[in-house]
């Protein structure tokens, strides 16, 4: 049987490991599980990876645990602007939008980017536009509130200058029987963010990026710090020039590369043999995986 592989994560950094108590602890575990199930099942149909990445990332954004979709963190302003890509490691397309208000699934919208147009990102109003002429699925500003992420952009501006802690994202990463790969990413991006800035998340090869040769790369974590690194091609170029494994690229530049610039946060990816890598230097990384060998693994903690 051919191998097939689909990772997710929910996001880094964003909740301190005091918070997760044993029941909420649960309640992370059914979403984890759920949202790995739905792509997977997918995949084990027969299903491409890029349907099971943004089938797996919309579950993630419809569920309000996590900063991305419904429950987006809070810019200064207090709205919600959201960014998300998706990329197809077999015709190395990608299609990306940023800073984009009521799209219930935004990686929806990058997907008809990816699918519809010859561009690659499009932003706010132009974005918003181009869904609205595809019948994309809006929704009011009330759909993407929570009391918690409301509550928590009061703390993040009690804590001046521009603190930009509890973060969080949703991604997911897949390689399907075919021997294709993709990778999605969706965001809010954190807490009190100035008003139209745009992380790394639709950045391609910095939160999101995909490549049949090599692997493919989902971010989350300090958005600065991880387009600056160009991270999630670096992950590439190290596989593809340098011959380092899946494993030993992740490391390297989470745990070296973006850890002693100062950023924290993490990765999931997956390579042509369906192993799976989820590396991160902070407390918290919400992630699972589950591969065609019935190799599955989920964590928060480290
Ligand atoms: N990387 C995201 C951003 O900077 C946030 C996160 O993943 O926590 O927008």
């Amino acid at each position: 049987m051919n191998n097939f592989t689909l990772a997710i994560h929910g996001g880094s950094c964003w909740i301190a490991p005091a918070e997760i108590t044993p029941e909420r602890e649960k309640i992370f575990y059914a979403a984890l599980d759920e949202a790995l199930t739905t792509g997977f099942d997918l995949l084990v149909r027969g299903g491409t990876a890029l349907d099971a990445a943004q089938t797996a990332v919309m579950y993630l954004e419809d569920n309000p645990l996590f900063n991305a979709g419904r429950g987006s963190a809070f810019n200064y302003n207090q709205f919600h602007e959201m960014d998300a890509a998706i990329m197809c490691g077999q015709r190395g397309r990608a299609g990306a939008v940023a800073n984009v208000r009521n799209v219930r699934n935004p990686v929806a919208l990058a997907r008809m980017v990816l699918d519809k147009t010859n561009n690659v990102l499009l932003t706010g109003q132009g974005a918003e536009a181009f869904g609205r002429e595809h019948n994309l699925r809006f929704e009011e500003d009330a759909y993407f509130y929570t009391e918690e992420r409301f509550q928590e952009l009061q703390r993040t501006k009690r804590q001046a200058p521009a603190c930009n802690t509890g973060k969080g994202t949703v991604g997911a990463v897949a390689l399907d029987m075919f021997g294709n790969m993709a990778a999605a990413t969706s965001t809010g991006g954190f807490p009190n963010k100035n008003y139209g800035r745009i992380g790394d998340s639709p950045i391609i090869g910095s939160g999101t990026y995909a490549n049949n040769r090599a692997c493919a790369v989902s971010c989350t974590g300090d958005g600065e710090y991880f387009m600056q690194a160009v991270a999630a091609y670096d992950v590439y170029c190290l596989m593809e020039y340098k011959g380092l494994s899946l494993r030993e690229a992740c490391e390297l530049v989470v745990l070296d590369k973006i850890n002693n610039a100062g950023g924290k946060g993490g990765m999931i990816a997956v390579d042509t043999q369906g192993n799976a890598a989820l590396v991160f230097n902070c407390d918290v990384m919400f992630r699972a995986s589950k591969d065609a060998r019935g190799e599955c693994q989920m964590g928060i903690l480290p």
